[in-house]
């Protein structure tokens, strides 16, 4: 019987610090953080993602700014806005619902973010100073995970960590904070061969792939670790990469989809905000 890795709870109690840091924040300075969440066109998966984190920002007392923009929208008009909102003293972070409809470019869009409000942690200098091992916004669901690990006492330091994926969001930052966790860090991705065998030498076995339950009892050793950040849409909810019935009786420890990682990222992205604010004031505390 694995320990079940609660990411529910773990969101919860990090909202609840991020809203004592609020609280303290506005207190000591007047200031209320602020987060501008722009949306662009009308998917819903991408409408119901935003609408939750202005809920989570309500929940904490952090300001949402809310700009709902039509599909057709020009690359030049959203950047001015972005432009705008960097300028916007009110605006501490700034969070671009991806994907962008195929017109826009995503890449001139995240760059065009100031790096200090850029919450999600896309921005080039962010993800170099992550590379660097600099103290920046980092991505929100790999720093998720690291709280995870963290909040339930998971050692990293020494282990043997494979994380399977290697997108830019996901893998490639899930792998640089392990390793400045010191764990021992391995990447695997489409082209990986032995994949099982090379799954099964990890200690901790982050899985961020996009298959349904790919991840059998054949890719895991017995007590691993087991973090699944895969969000598969089913006939019956979401579904995660790993097969969470197979691997469960042979995990140490594993997150459920839903239940786990997702919570997470919205939680860091909570805190990711009230941190820019803080930094932008030279507030300490
Ligand atoms: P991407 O599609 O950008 O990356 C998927 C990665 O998986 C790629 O590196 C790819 O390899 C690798 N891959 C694909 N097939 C295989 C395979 N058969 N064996 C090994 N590796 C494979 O996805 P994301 O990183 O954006 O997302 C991954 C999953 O995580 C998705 O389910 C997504 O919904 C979920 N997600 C969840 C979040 C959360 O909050 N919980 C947040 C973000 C994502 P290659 O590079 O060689 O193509």
């Amino acid at each position: 019987m694995a320990l079940i890795i609660d990411g529910n709870k773990t969101a919860a109690h990090t909202k609840d610090m991020v809203r004592g840091r609020v609280e303290r924040l506005k207190r000591d300075t007047g200031i209320d953080p602020g987060l501008a969440v722009v949306l662009v066109g009308d998917d819903p998966a991408s409408k119901s993602y935003v609408s939750m984190k202005e809920r989570d920002c309500a929940e904490v007392g952090i300001l949402s700014f809310d700009h709902r923009l039509p599909a057709d929208i020009t690359q030049g008009e959203l950047e001015a806005l972005i432009d705008e909102l960097n300028a916007d003293d009110a605006v501490h972070g700034i969070l671009v619902q991806m994907p962008l409809p195929k017109d826009l470019d995503e890449e001139r869009v995240i760059e065009r973010i100031t790096p200090a409000k850029d919450v999600d942690g896309f921005h080039p200098a962010n993800m170099g100073g992550l590379l660097r091992g600099n103290d920046v916004v980092h991505a929100c669901t790999p720093l998720g995970v690291m709280r995870l690990l963290e909040d339930y006492g998971i050692e990293v330091e020494g282990k043997n960590a494979v994380v399977v994926g290697r997108s830019t969001i996901v893998g490639k930052p899930q792998a640089l904070m392990l390793l400045d966790k010191n764990a021992t860090v391995t990447i695997a991705h489409s082209r990986t061969e032995n994949l099982a065998d090379l799954c099964k030498t990890a200690d901790i076995l982050v899985v961020a792939v996009g298959r349904p339950h790919m991840i059998d009892a054949s890719f895991v050793k017995e007590g691993a670790t087991v973090i699944d950040v895969g969000i598969n849409r089913g006939e019956d909810g979401l579904i995660g990469d790993v097969d969470f019935d197979a691997v469960e009786p042979i995990a140490g420890a594993i997150t459920p989809v839903p239940g786990g990682v997702g919570p997470m990222t919205r939680a860091m992205l909570m805190q990711n905000t009230v941190d820019a604010c803080a930094r932008r004031i030279g507030y300490t505390k």
